[in-house]
């Protein structure tokens, strides 16, 4: 029988993995807590708890815990997650930075680098990783701990269950490359791939302001504008497995071109890059502002819009109705139950929000936008946390932790 962990296994694996990941899920929500506890929480035959707990026991994943003293007789036994036995590697492919961590399994990180990309095709983007991966491990990791995987998110567009990337902004790549499997030959353990704003929607879904939110849109605006859709606790990925490019609805059909060819896309209003330029643009126009044109960056644009600066809460403002506009649209198809934001723009959201607020009012079903939480992302900065999340969801999913066990039992390698 083969077993694949990140492409679609027979239904009987499938079946084993999503019963261990659902233990170790409950384990690491609701521990310690006890096997006849666990039992119940998830529908499962105590027999089942104790087979599945001593494997991951054995796999150093769990633990047992002294409960609290009960009045009188034996002292129970509760089961807890671990999170320091094993190691992994998280990886961010920026569009001019690569950013490596090493992590525990809470996702603290332990030791992180951060350099240039210095890459111009496929072939030298995997020789960088490798090399920042290596040198993080000799650096860095304890001797006495397991790496347990590899965890990578990128821009462009990806496929996340084959681990190939298909198109990046800024490498021009002569064909698909199977960036999982190269890195999981190297250091042989299981690798993941996502898209960077589709696991900065996971990592909010896991940590930030969406914990445990089951339906969130997660936009980030940076050099290009994403989505992330979590429907029902999982990222809207489809057969194409990329979905969310919310950059690219047309928000003003007289805009700008845009570089995917068409005109007025939010991305031409609303990346960093051009509220850089419409800034610059203004000035040169004539309007007065405290920003100094040499130094324009979004967060300088925020930090005048902070201090009352005109021309900066102009810019802002019509920034974030454009936005708006894009998320009424998705709003009112999805009906999500939390917006999050990302972004240097979050860095002015008193000016932000109300205008968002204002404008969603107007353009959203009235229904779906009354009580719908509209957040600036706290996490986003921790970029690190996108990558992790994907260990998070290969454990819960239970593919990483089938991989455990078969590697005690002296089965197949990732
Ligand atoms: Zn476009």
């Amino acid at each position: 029988m083969s077993t694949t962990y990140n492409g679609v296994p027979s239904l009987k694996v499938h079946d084993k993995q999503t019963t261990t990941g659902l233990v170790y899920q409950l384990a690491s929500q609701a521990g310690p807590i006890s096997r006849i506890e666990l039992a119940e929480l998830a529908h499962l035959a105590p027999a089942s708890i104790t087979k599945i707990s001593r494997q991951l026991i054995a796999c150093g994943l769990l633990h047992e815990v002294n409960a609290q003293q009960s009045t009188g007789g034996r002292r129970p036994i509760n089961l807890q997650t671990r999170t320091d036995n094993h190691q992994i590697v998280a990886v961010r492919i920026g569009r001019t930075t690569l950013h490596t961590g090493l992590c525990d399994l809470s996702g603290s990180v332990l030791a992180s680098r951060e350099v240039p990309l210095n890459a111009s095709n496929g072939e030298q983007l995997v020789a960088r990783i490798t090399d920042e991966i290596s040198t993080l491990l000799a650096q860095h990791k304890d001797p006495d701990k397991d790496l347990m995987a590899i965890a990578m998110t990128s821009p462009g567009l990806v496929n996340t269950l084959a681990g190939i990337v298909h198109y990046l902004p800024h490498i021009n790549l002569a064909e698909p490359l199977a960036l999982t499997e190269q890195i999981s030959k190297v250091f042989h353990v299981p690798s993941y791939l996502g898209n960077n704003i589709r696991a900065l929607a996971l990592a909010e879904h896991y940590f930030g302001c969406a914990k445990d939110c089951q339906d969130v849109i997660v936009v980030r605006l940076h050099n290009g504008i994403g989505a992330g859709i979590i429907i029902d606790g999982a990222v809207l990925l489809g057969q194409a497995q990329n979905r969310g490019e919310i950059g690219h609805i047309q928000v003003n059909p007289l805009g700008e071109r845009c570089h995917c060819g068409n005109f007025g896309c939010l991305e031409t209003i609303a990346s960093n890059k051009a509220i850089v330029q419409r800034v610059q643009q203004l000035f040169e126009s004539g309007y007065s502002t405290s920003l100094n044109p040499d130094n324009l960056t979004v967060s300088t644009v925020c930090d005048a819009a902070n201090q009352g600066d005109e021309l900066a809460i102009r810019v802002l403002t019509d920034v974030a109705e454009n936005l708006a506009k894009a998320l009424a649209t998705t709003i009112n198809l999805l009906n999500p139950q939390e917006i999050v934001i990302g972004g240097h723009i979050t860095e002015a959201w008193g000016v932000i929000k109300p205008v968002l607020e204002a404008t969603l009012q107007r353009q959203t079903m009235a229904s779906f936008i009354k009580d719908l939480p509209i957040e600036a992302s706290k996490i986003e900065r921790h970029s690190l946390l996108a990558p992790f999340a994907l260990i998070r969801r290969a454990l819960n999913k239970g593919h990483l932790l089938q991989y455990m066990i078969d590697q005690i039992h002296g089965q197949p390698t990732p």
